[in-house]
């Protein structure tokens, strides 16, 4: 009987205390309103960082479940991938975009870490980072993280490691020289800018390893077969990539 008692003592008090720190919440956020980091529009009770138009009104790529997907196919006579995907289609007017310059340029790293998490656990569901060993950022430039504050694709990384459970190796593939916008060059240039860019300082690491190099999006492809092809000049690897997300011509 006493403990009969006892447990609805706890029982109400536990309902007292979510009921009253849901009151909390909504009370607080009449005067610090939580506002989507993608659209600034306001955010309701059960949505973090961003709003649900802004993770609907992404377009899907469902590259994760397509082997020979146009994304790998791309990388085909490049670089040898296992396997590639994109968690959605990079246009200019696409939502992914926005949140992308969000994530780079306004201090967005909690969109990079929520997409990732939620892209990781799609890869996850679907056997796509089965024996995948360790998770490696794209790293950027010394110079322009210093300018920056930080790596954007090693948020995206820890998002994809926090649903996966698979460890983020940052440091594996390091950076040699500086390149320029890769935007208005050509094809052959843009690779000669980047083919010797990326080394592997420790190649005993990746040894026999299957490695998952991240970007946040792959436009031209040329950052992502300058990584790879730096992986297997190292030793004995199998690499698979993936990016929050890809041009459109790569996904037609
Ligand atoms: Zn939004």
């Amino acid at each position: 009987m006493v403990c009969v008692i006892y447990y609805n003592f706890i029982m109400v008090s536990r309902c007292n205390v979510l009921h009253i720190s849901d009151i909390g919440d909504d009370f607080l956020s009449l005067f610090l309103p939580r506002l989507c980091l993608g659209c600034r529009a306001h955010l309701v009770r059960g949505e973090r960082v961003l709003c649900t138009d802004c993770l609907l009104s992404m377009a899907r790529t469902d590259f994760h479940r397509k082997r020979d997907n146009t994304l790998e196919q791309a990388f085909w006579g490049r670089c040898l991938v296992e396997r590639a995907a994109a968690f959605s289609v990079y246009n200019r007017g696409s939502r992914i975009r926005k949140l992308i310059h969000a994530l780079k340029y306004n201090g967005g790293t909690e969109i990079g870490r929520m997409l990732g998490e939620l892209y990781g656990n799609i890869l996850a569901e679907s056997g796509f980072m089965t024996d995948i060993d360790m998770i490696v950022p794209v790293p950027l430039h010394p110079a322009r993280q210093r300018q920056r504050g930080y790596n954007q694709s090693d948020y995206i990384a820890f998002g994809l490691s926090d649903a996966s459970g698979v460890a983020v190796k940052k440091n594996i593939i390091r950076r040699a020289i500086k390149t320029g916008s890769q935007t208005k060059r050509g094809r052959y240039e843009r690779w000669e800018n980047v083919k010797s860019l990326f080394f592997v300082p420790d190649p005993e690491v990746v040894m026999g390893r299957h490695i998952l190099v991240v970007d946040d999006v792959i436009t031209t492809g040329s950052t992502m077969e300058a990584c790879v092809n730096a992986l297997h000049e190292a030793g004995e690897v199998k690499v698979s990539l993936v990016a929050l997300a890809a041009a459109q011509k790569l996904t037609l």
